[in-house]
């Protein structure tokens, strides 16, 4: 029996989590809980599934957890995610908070030997060299990350590139001089990806694509130049490894995040799960090339990943409040690239960076970004 730690649980990841768990409930137990500012859910979750720690962001929810289950462990903050990443009963760290305040937890886990299921990118874009540092065993969540790593196994081959596949989201019929009006309702349908919202927004931006390729570097130790983007709108293989003699491994399957949260979990183990089979007697897969007019979002990330330091720390930060102002409707869709693309030019890079010099970066660029659109 592995004791399970979801930072997220509220989430999109989180709630998926929760049900594989169950899914599986003679391998897997809920040891703690952790959420941003959804006390009701996690209430609701902490009812269901028992667990020993409850962590919440927000401390004015502190003292009705406390009240309401006096048999657990209450905590909160930076420090309560830290704590529950090391704590020895855990046996399984998921992380699925969407911002660098996960960094610590993870470094936290991986330091004192704990297996660490990783959804949350912005761990590796802002902080993937000190997680690198730690070492320990970290396996991918994010699916196309998820599929590279399960075609690596057992392969000790030189790889050509890897190839991420990228639904293309919501616009990739829409007009390019429509772009500027689309609204946040449009760009939160994505068509085959059910997720939390700054994915979605990031997904129909094709940001989250360019995330994803700061994220393969780190995962797989390889320069973005080994790293391609294809157009794929079914979402059924996940992603391809080029090998050096021209072979290609792909990793199909229909769009379940429960799938790749398993294999994470369970991990070498594969067991029955709660997708559906692929059917193949109507099936076409099509693919094509990024059209990056449409999408400057990658090579912003791309030429963020290449210059290093804080850039992809100014990136997430940047990226994070645009896509925010967007979803409260002050800003335009098309403004999200270029209020990204302004706020690193601005931005001057320190050398060899600290943890610390890169969550300055990050705030650096949340800041910017409200000043250029008040
Ligand atoms: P959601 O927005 O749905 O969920 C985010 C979770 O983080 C919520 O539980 C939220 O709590 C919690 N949270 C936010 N801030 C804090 C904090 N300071 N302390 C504790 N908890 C906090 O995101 P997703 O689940 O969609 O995504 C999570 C991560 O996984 C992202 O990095 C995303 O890129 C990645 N990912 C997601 C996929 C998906 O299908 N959803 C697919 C692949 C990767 P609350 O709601 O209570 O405020």
């Amino acid at each position: 029996m592995k004791n399970v730690a979801i930072l997220g649980s509220t989430g999109s990841i989180g709630q998926q989590a929760l049900q594989v768990i169950e899914r599986h409930k003679d391998k897997l137990s809920v040891f703690a809980l952790s959420a941003g500012r959804n006390y009701h859910l996690l209430r609701e979750q902490a009812f269901r599934y028992n667990p020993q720690i409850l962590h919440i962001d927000s401390r004015e929810f502190i003292p009705l957890l406390e009240k309401e289950f006096p048999d657990k462990e209450v905590v909160s903050g930076k420090e309560g995610l830290s704590y529950i990443g090391g704590h020895p009963e855990v046996d399984i760290l998921l992380v699925a908070i969407p911002s660098p305040v996960a960094i610590k937890p993870t470094i936290t886990a991986l330091k004192s030997g704990k297996r660490v299921a990783l959804a949350a990118k912005e761990v590796l874009v802002c902080g993937g060299r000190f997680v690198n540092e730690v070492g320990g065993e970290l396996i991918p969540v994010d699916s196309e990350h998820s599929a590279i790593f399960q075609l690596l196994k057992g392969e000790d081959s030189e790889i050509k590139r890897i190839i991420l596949t990228a639904s293309g989201g919501p616009f990739l019929e829409t007009p390019l001089e429509r772009f500027s009006e689309i609204t946040p309702h449009e760009a939160l349908q994505h068509p085959t990806w059910k997720m939390g919202k700054k994915i979605t927004i990031d997904s129909a931006t094709l940001f989250n694509k360019g995330l994803e390729i700061i994220e393969a570097m780190w995962l797989f130790k390889l320069p973005p130049s080994k790293i391609d983007v294809v157009i794929h709108p079914q979402s059924i293989v996940h992603s391809l490894v080029e090998f050096v003699d021209g072979a290609i491994k792909a990793h199909l399957s229909l769009p379940d995040m429960r799938l790749p949260i398993q294999y994470a979990l369970l991990y070498p183990e594969r067991l029955p799960s709660l997708i559906s089979t692929l059917d193949f007697s109507n099936l076409t897969l099509t693919f094509r090339q990024l059209d990056e007019r449409r999408f400057p979002s990658v090579k912003l990330c791309k030429s963020a990943a290449e210059r290093g330091g804080t850039y992809p720390a100014v990136l997430c930060g940047a990226d994070e409040v645009a896509v925010e102002l967007f979803l409260k409707g002050k800003i335009r869709f098309s403004d999200i690239a270029l209020l990204v693309e302004k706020t690193l030019e601005k931005h001057i890079s320190k050398e060899n960076p600290s943890l610390e010099d890169v969550y300055q970066a990050y705030e650096w660029a949340k800041e910017e970004v409200l000043k250029e659109t008040m």
